[in-house]
């Protein structure tokens, strides 16, 4: 094998580490079962939310309802004092007034149990989400936890490809230009393979067998000379 050849398989298996990293990295919230912790958190979350919405619209019914009350207890009060100061009303008058206060009477007392609906209706929702509360605590200490550590094998990870791409490029300073990118191109096209080895008769691109005549033609290739797989394309490195 030549050094230039030595020097491709360490571009091939530094390539390979590098992609075995990222997506080791990629994978992390998967793997340490933050996504999981996550993914319960979100639903509870979005119970959370439609609880809390619609307590808002209680909130917003019971605001209404209170005004509305407030109205109907000023337009009573001075129908009332209207009705005792009316010493010279005729009996008519009278009695419009009385079932006008009536009326309203009656009306805020509707109101007042629409309120209070509304407000039982609230401390229904606020005892919902109390219960969301405590469901999600755990959960959110939990994912903390998790994020902590998937940043600390974030870093790990960071530094180990950072110290792969370098030696990625030392390699790569090492290889013909013109071999380097038929590597790269057949590394594209080949699954992220674009270098294999020869391991007694197997290709370990393919890990189809070659012929031995095939073999030893390749065995017997002047330094320098690449070889390819007759199967997948792959450069044939003998090892
Ligand atoms: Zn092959």
């Amino acid at each position: 094998m030549t050094d230039t050849l030595t020097h491709l398989l360490a571009v091939q298996d530094l390539d390979t580490s590098i992609t075995q990293l990222q997506h080791r990295r990629a994978a992390l919230a998967e793997a340490s079962g933050l996504a999981a912790v996550e993914g319960e958190l979100a639903g509870l979350e979005a119970e959370r939310s439609e609880a809390a919405a619609r307590r808002a619209a209680l909130a917003a019914t019971q605001n209404d309802l209170e005004e509305q009350i407030g109205g109907i207890s000023e337009r009573r009060t001075s129908m009332e004092q209207r009705l005792y100061a009316a010493t010279s009303s005729s009996g008519r008058d009278l009695q419009a007034m009385s079932d006008e206060v009536r009326h309203l009477t009656d009306r805020r007392a509707e109101l007042e149990e629409l309120e209070l609906a509304a407000m039982l209706d609230q401390d229904r929702v606020d005892a919902e989400l109390a219960a969301l509360r405590e469901r999600m605590a755990p959960l959110e200490a939990r994912a903390d936890e998790l994020r902590a550590q998937v940043a600390d094998d974030e870093l790990e990870i960071d530094a180990e490809l950072a110290a792969a791409v370098a030696s990625r490029a030392a390699e790569a300073g090492r290889v013909p230009a013109a071999l380097l990118d038929r590597y790269e191109l057949l590394r594209a096209r080949l699954r992220g393979t674009g270098a294999a080895r020869l391991i007694k008769n197997h290709c370990d691109g393919c890990h189809l067998e070659l012929s031995s005549v095939e073999v030893e033609k390749i065995r017997a290739l002047p330094p320098g000379e690449v070889a390819t797989c007759e199967q997948c394309g792959r450069i044939l490195v003998p090892v």
